[in-house]
C-alpha cells in the first residue's frame, strides 16, 4: 500500500471515528436530556406535594379552631335559650379527595310549624308538664360504607340498638355486603349522594338530579330498598353550595324524600383524629335537654375512633332516664338546618 493511501485511509477511520463519536454523543444527549428533565420536574412536583400539604394541615387546623368556636358558640347561644331566646349553630367538617367542606347551621328562629326544630321545641315546653318526656335519641352515620361499617354493626347489635346509616355510591362487593347488611339487620338506609363532590353535585339542579337517581337506583338494584330519607353532603346550611339550597330541598320534596341534619356533631369530622373518649362525650352532649337529637357520625375507614367510641355513646345514652334510641323513620321529626320553602 502506498504512503497516500495509507494516509487516505487513516483520515477515513479518523472520520468515521469522529462520526461515531458525534453519534453517540447525540444518543447520550437525548438521554440525558429527559433524565435531567424528570429530576426536575419530580423536584418540582415534591416541592408542590409538600406546600399542598402544609396548606392542607393549616385548612385543617382552621377548621378545627372553627368547630370549636361553634361549639362554644353553641353552648353559649343554649344557655341563653334559657331566656326564651333559641338559636343553634353546628358544624360538619370533612376532608375529602376533591376539597373539603365545612358546613355551618343557622336555623332562623321563627315559629315555623310542621318543621320544628328541637331548639324550637324546646324552648315552647312548658314547665308544667306532668309526663315525663321520652328524648328519642338517634344515631346517623355519614360516608359509608366503609371497612367499618362491619364493625359498627356488630356493635349495633351488641346493644340491640337501631341506626341510620346514609351512605354514598360505593360499588364493590365489600360495600354491596355491607348495604345489605345495614337493611338486613333493621337499620335505616338514607343516601348522602353517590359522588360526595360538592363541585359537582351542587353545580345544578340537573346534576344534584342525576346523582340522586343514580344512588338511588343503585341502592334499590343492590338491596331493595327505594330511600326516602336523604343528608346534603356537607348539610343543608353547607357553605360550598354554589346553589340555593333550596333548590335541592325543593328536589328532594318532590321525589318524596324528606333531608335530616343534625343538631349533635361527635366531632369525628374533623380530620384531626379526635380520641373516642372526646367523641363520646360530644356525642351524648345535650341529649337529655332535647327532645330530638340527631348524632351526627361517620362510617368511614379512617376514623377508627368513632368504632372506638361506640359502645360508650351507646351505654351512656342508655342509661338516661326516659331516652330511647331509633332509627330515622316516617315518623321522625326531622332536624334541618335550614327551612323548607314550601313549609
Ligand atoms: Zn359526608
Amino acid at each position: 500500500m502506498s504512503e497516500e493511501n495509507m494516509e487516505a485511509s487513516s483520515r477515513r477511520r479518523r472520520r468515521v471515528q469522529r462520526l461515531k463519536k458525534c453519534i453517540i454523543l447525540t444518543v447520550l444527549f437525548f438521554i440525558f436530556l429527559p433524565t435531567v428533565l424528570c429530576v426536575v420536574l419530580f423536584v418540582k412536583m415534591y416541592n408542590m406535594d409538600k406546600y399542598l400539604r402544609q396548606l392542607s394541615e393549616r385548612v385543617d387546623i382552621l377548621t378545627e379552631e372553627t368547630a370549636e368556636q361553634q361549639d362554644m358558640l353553641r353552648e353559649l347561644l343554649e344557655s341563653r335559650q334559657v331566656i326564651g331566646q333559641g338559636k343553634q349553630m353546628e358544624s360538619e367538617t370533612s376532608r375529602e379527595p376533591a376539597g373539603y367542606e365545612v358546613a355551618v347551621s343557622e336555623p332562623e328562629p321563627g315559629p315555623a310549624e310542621p318543621v320544628v326544630t328541637v331548639e324550637d321545641e324546646k324552648v315552647t315546653e312548658p314547665a308544667e308538664t306532668e309526663e315525663p318526656t321520652v328524648h328519642k335519641v338517634y344515631l346517623t352515620f355519614d360516608d359509608g360504607p366503609s371497612s367499618n361499617t362491619g364493625k359498627i354493626l356488630d356493635i349495633l347489635d351488641r346493644y340491640d340498638v337501631k341506626a341510620t346509616f346514609f351512605v354514598v355510591g360505593k360499588e364493590s362487593e365489600a360495600d354491596k355486603e355491607a348495604l345489605v347488611q345495614i337493611v338486613e339487620r333493621g337499620h335505616t338506609l338514607g343516601m348522602h349522594s353517590y359522588s360526595h363532590k360538592y363541585a359537582e353535585i351542587y353545580s345544578s339542579e340537573e346534576e344534584f338530579a342525576a346523582d340522586f337517581e343514580k344512588l338511588r337506583s343503585y341502592l334499590e338494584e343492590v338491596t331493595g330498598v327505594t330511600c326516602d330519607v336523604y343528608r346534603f353532603p356537607g348539610g343543608s346550611s353547607n357553605t360550598v353550595s354554589s346553589l340555593d339550597m333550596h333548590v335541592f330541598m325543593n328536589y328532594l320534596d318532590s321525589q318524596g324524600v324528606r333531608f335530616f341534619d343534625w343538631n349533635v356533631s361527635s366531632g369525628d369530622a374533623s380530620s384531626t383524629q379526635l380520641s373516642a373518649a372526646t367523641l363520646a362525650k360530644n356525642a351524648t352532649r345535650g341529649i337529655e335537654k332535647q327532645d330530638t337529637s340527631i348524632i351526627l357520625m361517620h362510617d368511614a375507614a379512617g376514623k377508627p375512633t368513632t368504632v372506638e367510641a361506640l359502645p360508650t355513646i351507646i351505654e351512656n345514652i342508655l342509661a338516661m332516664e326516659n331516652t330511647v334510641i331509633l332509627p330515622i323513620t316516617e315518623e321522625t321529626e326531622p332536624v334541618q338546618h335550614i327551612q323548607q320553602d314550601n313549609n
